[in-house]
């Protein structure tokens, strides 16, 4: 049995790793993807003592710093689920397999948030995408359009602005909340065109996109045909696992943790996008925060088999 199961190989299960490691807790680390949302991430600009660094490479410094420890296993795997035994808890990872550990970090962040309009589902993987800064690059020469006012969707918009011949930034607000640093970017470049106050209802095409349609006419249209769309309207953590488990979710799904990022399951804890915590500041500074914070707890709970810890 493991000392600490940590799910998530993104910035915060790797963060706790490195810290259960030299804690010294034997540690198994699984992940169905490598890396998690920070290898979206084109140009990294806010994590200290790196002017610039862009999310793979960064991704790739915590993966080596985690494996670098001999007290940690590491898996790609996806978990199906998480149940209590004696001592403490098992995972079954998707092709059946089971690992058992003293205590659970869950730093699964979250899932990507879909449209619901007709057509996305259909051409989902044609010309239909969740990832602008991931696929942009697939678009050279052509028109596409990034949903979402936040940072993934202006971000995206000016790493597609870049190759793309044309980039429809479509958002239902006339503001953005996204940093003002991409919003100033996105602005500089004049292959992109502001589509505001406005909501795509329904994707069309037929092998794969042509069009949007809107729910207002933009420049006496309401449609705009083009050739890719990324969707980047939010995300929703990936809680049903914990949920699962008995662990309590605040309204809006995220997994509720105390100051020692330890959930209402005593020996389980959460980091990252997945939690209520850092005031839903969700970035590699706050993740990485929360994993260490979290792998500190998993040291005082194995070493005083919980007694140590608050309510
Ligand atoms: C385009 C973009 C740009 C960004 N730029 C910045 C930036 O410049 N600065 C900044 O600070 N932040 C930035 N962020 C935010 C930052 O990337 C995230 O806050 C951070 O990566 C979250 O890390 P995490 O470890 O909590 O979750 P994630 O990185 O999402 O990791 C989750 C991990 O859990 C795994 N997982 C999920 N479910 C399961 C399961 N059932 N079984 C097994 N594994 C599972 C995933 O495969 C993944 O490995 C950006 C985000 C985006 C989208």
């Amino acid at each position: 049995m493991y000392d600490a199961l940590i799910i998530g190989l993104g910035c915060a299960g790797y963060t706790a790793a490195i810290y259960t490691a030299r804690y010294k807790l034997s540690t198994f680390i699984v992940g169905a993807e490598e890396g998690g949302l920070g290898m979206t991430a084109a140009e990294v600009g806010n994590w200290p003592g790196n002017i610039d660094i862009t999310g793979p490479d960064l991704m790739e410094n915590f993966k080596k710093h985690a494996l670098s420890f001999d007290a940690v296993t590491h898996k790609i795997a996806r978990v199906k689920s998480v149940e209590k035994v004696a001592g403490g808890f098992q995972l079954t990872l998707d092709g059946g397999e089971t690992v058992q550990g003293k205590t659970v970090i869950f730093a699964m962040g979250s899932n990507k948030r879909h449209l619901g309009a007709p057509g996305e589902k259909e051409f989902s993987g044609k010309g239909v995408t969740y990832c602008a800064t991931c696929d942009a690059f697939f678009y050279k020469g052509k028109d596409v359009a990034v949903l979402g006012g936040g940072d993934a969707a202006v971000e995206g918009a000016a790493i597609a602005a870049q190759v793309a011949k044309k980039v429809y930034l479509i958002h239902r607000r006339n503001e953005f909340r996204a940093e003002p640093y991409w919003v100033d970017k996105v602005k500089a470049r004049e292959n992109v065109v502001f589509v505001l106050e406005r909501n795509v209802v329904e994707i069309l095409g037929d092998q794969k996109v042509k069009a949007v349609k809107l729910d207002k006419p933009f420049e006496g249209s309401d449609t705009i045909t083009l050739d890719g769309v990324f969707i980047e309207i939010g995300a929703t953590p990936a809680t049903e696992i914990p949920k699962a488990l008995g662990c309590a979710v605040d309204q809006r799904g995220f997994l509720t943790v105390n100051g020692a990022q330890q959930t209402t399951v005593p020996g389980v804890f959460g980091a990252g996008d997945i939690t209520t915590a850092s005031n839903f500041f969700a970035q590699f500074t706050t993740a990485a925060g929360e994993g260490a914070v979290a792998a500190n707890s998993v040291f005082n709970y194995v070493s005083t088999a919980g007694a140590k810890m608050p309510a």
